[in-house]
């Protein structure tokens, strides 16, 4: 019996919520907070079944999170809310002495960044305390850290190669729209690719390199190699790997808009200055773009998730696939959102169990494969992710 802090009410925050209020043995109290929070009440009633107490959070200021750590007294704070809050929230919770879970990496608003130098510097600080950070719980980052854990630990003596790929199939009917946060899509598929070889990291240009890969249930989609944040951690934590990389599905209509955004120079993250106030243009564009919480009632269509992997057991080489498909429509009727906050909220919620249910322990910040795999693949299945594996396949890599 646990109280938990939810910050951020936005797709993935409604997720996480829907799904605490749904498993009181575990949440016994939850709390939303957000900088809006007329969409943490509009949560609550519409997912929270009575459970949920709501709360205004400018989770940028410490003080603000520190009063209302202290005011409601959580064991667990779940930060759903944008990755430029991490470290004020890690501020607060080391101050209170609470533990921390979060879904995306820290960036400074100033610099598209994907690095966990920020948060891994908590690390002394959180141990000396006695609390836990769990960085990275969502899907990806998240799920396929975990898959990941999970198949060296059971299928591998060693993994040599492991490529994330993470295919969206869904359609929502509209022109353009980004599945999650715009302003954080944006920067995260407009930077450089990097993937990790031989023991360094290599730089593509955005989308330089693409293979079309098949998808179960799905079939053959254009993959592009991207930068994703878990590559870091995942060199860091299994050694053994030769070669890492990760591919995301986008269609032509999709990088055509992208290209022109850019292009009209819509994806800035520098201020411009217009009538005398400072803008930000991608900033500016996100209040433009559809909501991606609110996609969910028309997207038709399945996201599929997965790591391929090979490497030697028992001095034989082997390759492995370990994925999940979801379902907008299910995620839609379930959570009143699309699939892509699904499989970020879900395993949010899961890994937050995780903690308050002892299962995952620890003093210090903690990537998510770093701790042991199979309490969370028992139970994400029952959750509404459940994974499916193939051995001895063609890597397509
Ligand atoms: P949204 O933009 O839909 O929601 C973000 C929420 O955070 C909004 O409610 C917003 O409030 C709130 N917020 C923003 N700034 C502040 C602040 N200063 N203080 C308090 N609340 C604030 O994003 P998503 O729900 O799509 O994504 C949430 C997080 O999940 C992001 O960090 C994203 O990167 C991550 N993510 C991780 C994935 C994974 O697989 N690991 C996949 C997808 C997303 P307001 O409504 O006022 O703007």
């Amino acid at each position: 019996m646990s109280k938990v802090l939810i910050i951020g009410a936005g797709g993935v925050g409604r997720v996480v919520a829907a799904k605490a209020a749904n498993n009181p043995e575990v949440f016994s109290e939850i709390m939303l907070a957000s900088r809006t929070v007329s969409k943490c009440e509009t949560i609550a009633k519409e997912v929270g079944q009575g459970r949920i107490q709501t709360a205004q959070v400018n989770a940028d200021n410490v003080p603000e999170v520190v009063e209302l750590i202290q005011k409601f007294q959580p064991e667990l704070v779940i930060n759903v809310a944008l990755p430029y809050q991490d470290l004020p929230i890690m501020d607060a919770c080391l101050e209170t002495g609470v533990n921390y879970l979060d879904t995306a990496n820290y960036e400074p608003k100033d610099e598209a960044k994907f690095e966990y130098k920020w948060q891994w510097a908590y690390q002394d600080r959180f141990k000396e305390k006695g609390i836990m950070a769990v960085l990275g719980c969502g899907f990806d980052p998240g799920v396929t850290s975990i898959y990941t854990a999970y198949a060296a630990k059971h299928h591998f003596d060693e993994i040599h190669t492991l490529d994330i790929v993470d295919c969206n199939a869904g359609d929502h009917g509209k022109a353009f729209a980004t599945n999650f946060n715009p302003e954080i899509n944006i920067r995260e598929i407009t930077q450089k690719g990097k993937y990790w070889e031989n023991g360094k990291w290599v730089e593509t240009e955005p989308q330089e390199i693409k293979k079309v890969l098949n998808y179960p249930n799905i079939g053959p989609r254009d993959s592009y190699l991207i930068y994703h944040e878990e590559l870091e951690s995942l060199v860091k934590n299994f050694p053994t790997l030769k070669r890492a990389r990760f591919w995301m599905t986008f269609g032509q209509e999709y990088l055509t808009h992208l290209r022109v955004i850019q292009n009209i120079g819509m994806a800035r993250i520098d201020p411009v200055k217009y009538k005398g106030v400072d803008v930000v243009p991608l900033e500016f564009l996100k209040y433009v773009l559809p909501d991606p919480g609110k996609l969910g009632e028309n997207y038709k269509g399945e996201t599929s998730i997965g790591c391929r992997i090979s490497g030697v057991k028992d001095g034989k080489v082997k390759t492995y696939y370990i994925w999940n498909n979801a379902s907008h429509e299910i995620a839609y009727k379930e959570t009143g959102t699309q699939a892509v906050s699904y499989t970020t909220g879900v395993p949010a919620m899961l890994g937050a169990m995780m903690v308050l249910t002892g299962k995952w322990k620890g003093e210090g910040v903690f990537n998510v494969e770093e701790f042991d795999p199979d309490p969370f693949m028992e139970k994400i299945g029952d959750f509404g992710l459940p994974w499916n594996e193939k051995f001895d396949i063609d890597l397509e890599l």
